[in-house]
């Protein structure tokens, strides 16, 4: 079986449906809001601080940003948000690149890279800082971290000015070069804004002379120690999306509040003549908050650091490389990106969604396996030992093109535990023991012969060990005597003398509760403990070559992939993406 039909069959229909930032987007081509000679009108970017990995929420922001670019003809920057030093690092730099590609997107156009670090623009965010300094909109003040809160109020009450708000701009100036030339100590003087004379009391706290500029004798994973203060988010943000001319700048909606200073900032430093008019809007839309995961990165990380996930890239993680070991397609990812959309109101998706587009995609692209995942002896006595009949089933049921897999029917075979029953239930059409009134149970074993029970073996602690068949010779699926026996059972099974001994692992839902994390709840609480649980499988033989990352549905199991890790050549890991079905929340 060919590696590519995981890769190269066409996913189901992810025709871009309309949102209310494809609407935006529209009304500005119409009015031209952003044309500028020689340049897309829509330039988007993603902005990721390089502080941890990628998780599935930000598989949101990324096929909005890049999604919009691709489908407008614009182009998606990618942009490291790099101005903590002390949380970053070249790692997490490496594995979002590597994310973001593999999602299936690329920053590159034209031949150009865009490619961007926040850090790369710490020279011209001094400079617009001096700017502010000299016309009168920053001030250093010189209150401590516990005054500066005090003065802030909250929401019902106004600040209070800080009593260094009027010191002269020289002043400022003088202590905003010694701060950047190392002169004091991290906390001992802040640069903040100052929107408006009364801006302490404006009743959005954000625009009460925020912070632009903090003290922090740091080294940086790209600057080094070339700077001891660094620019916030809040400042370097907009003045990144100026410089590189994005034209909608989308963020999550807990950033509605910073919108005044994002406008005022960008206006204020156009009106220097630091970037030339139109300048980037910011636009909100709702994260994307899933059931049963956690997706802040402090919460992954301890997860990590407490051994409670092998790591970043386990199976059970929603990071984007835990969802790629895990067995999901990008084509996956993308499709859940857009039935989920894109809007304004805040709301939880459930994990059945994201499922759904992962068998919607793999259905149809995922060549069909045999694998017994429980298994238990079935000896076929009236067949004889050391004989071979070769059975023949499907590639997939849908593209006959693809040609059918092979695999040997032998006296010795394994079926799954659940297959036999001693006592059978009411309704159970698998193998069943002869009882005093009946023979046993007739069962098809599927794509070979049928087969009827006559009797099974048990150990001293009552296990059954084996069951006994008889088989028919004339009843081979696909020859015409096939068609003379009626049965209602139809199991699957893998030669004992030819099958593929496999380490399958079965992953579930990391947490019991869909929301482990809401209002403040102890999320480590709610960890389901048996979200893995690994069998010794036996699998078709077919199956030795299994590419790492190669997809399959097994048939009655569900959909898993060749562990991209722990895989090696003759003897693949599985893991299970998905059941068939959904059977949670029934
Ligand atoms: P965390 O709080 O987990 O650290 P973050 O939002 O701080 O996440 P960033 O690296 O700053 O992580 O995020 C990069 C981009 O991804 C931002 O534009 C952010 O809005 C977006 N993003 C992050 N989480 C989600 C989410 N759950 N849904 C949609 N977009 C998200
Ligand atoms: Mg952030």
């Amino acid at each position: 079986m060919s590696n590519d039909k995981n890769s190269a069959a066409p996913s189901p229909s992810a025709a871009p449906s309309s949102n209310f930032v494809r609407s935006i987007v529209d009304a500005d081509l119409a009015a031209g809001t952003h044309s500028r000679p020689g340049m897309p009108s829509v330039i988007t970017r993603f902005p990721p601080e390089p502080n941890g990995y990628l998780h599935v929420g930000h598989a949101k922001s990324i096929c909005l940003n890049f999604g919009l670019a691709r489908d407008y003809q614009g182009r998606c920057h990618l942009r490291f948000d790099d101005t903590n030093p002390e949380k970053e690092d070249q790692e997490y730099v490496d594995t979002i690149m590597d994310s973001v590609k593999w999602l299936g997107f690329s920053w590159e156009q034209g031949g150009q890279e865009y490619l961007h670090y926040a850090s790369d623009y710490f020279g011209k965010l001094y400079e617009m800082a001096e700017y502010l300094i000299k016309t009168g909109k920053a001030y250093v003040d010189s209150q401590s971290a516990e005054e500066m809160a005090k003065n802030r109020g909250n929401f019902g009450t106004p600040g209070t000015n800080s009593p260094f708000r009027d010191r002269p701009a020289d002043e400022s100036l003088q202590l905003f070069r010694d701060m950047k030339a190392g002169k004091y100590k991290d906390g001992e003087h802040i640069l903040r804004a100052k929107m408006s004379e009364d801006a302490m009391a404006s009743p959005i706290m954000t625009n009460r002379d925020p912070a632009l500029y903090r003290i922090r004798h740091a080294h940086h994973h790209r600057t080094g120690d070339e700077w001891c203060i660094y620019p916030m988010y809040d400042y370097t943000h907009p003045i990144s999306d100026a410089l590189e001319d994005i034209t909608h700048s989308l963020c999550t909606l807990e950033f509605t509040d910073h919108r005044p200073f994002y406008d005022w900032l960008v206006e204020t430093l156009a009106e220097g003549g630091f970037f030339t008019r139109p300048v980037p809007r910011q636009y909100e839309f709702s994260r994307l908050n899933l059931t049963y995961v956690v997706t802040s990165k402090r919460k992954l990380r301890q997860l990590v650091d407490d051994g409670v996930v092998a790591g970043w890239d386990d199976p059970r993680m929603p990071t984007i490389v835990g969802l790629r070991r895990r067995g999901y397609t990008p084509e996956a990812i993308q499709l859940f990106c857009e039935r989920i959309g894109v809007s304004k109101a805040d709301g939880w998706i459930d994990m059945s969604t994201l499922e759904g587009a992962l068998r919607d995609d793999l259905d149809p692209k995922a060549p069909r396996a045999i694998a017994v995942l429980r298994p238990l002896k079935l000896i076929v006595d009236n067949f004889p030992e050391g004989d071979t009949v070769e059975c023949n089933a499907p590639v997939h049921p849908h593209h006959p093109e693809w040609g059918t897999r092979s695999f040997p029917f032998t006296r010795e075979l394994w079926i799954e535990q659940e297959d036999f029953m001693e006592t059978p239930t009411k309704g159970y059409f698998r193998f069943t023991p002869p009882s005093a009134d009946k023979p046993g149970a007739r069962v098809r074993l599927k794509y070979g012969f049928v087969a009827e029970c006559t009797g099974f073996d048990k150990d001293e602690h009552g296990n059954v060990t084996a069951v006994h068949v008889n088989y028919f010779p004339d009843s081979k699926s696909g020859t015409p005597g096939a068609d003379n026996y009626k049965v209602k059972g139809n199991i699957t099974w893998v030669s004992a003398s030819h099958a593929l001994a496999a380490e399958v692992r079965l992953y579930d839902r990391l947490f019991l509760e869909a929301q482990p994390d809401a209002g403040g709840k102890d999320f480590m609480s709610a960890l389901n403990p048996n979200a893995l649980e690994t069998v010794n499988a036996f699998v078709e033989p077919g199956l030795q070559d299994a590419a790492a990352d190669q997809r399959f549905q097994f048939e009655r199991h569900g959909y898993f992939v060749a562990d991209r890790v722990d895989s090696v050549a003759g003897k693949p890991v599985f893991n299970r993406v998905t059941t068939l079905k959904d059977s949670w929340g029934k």
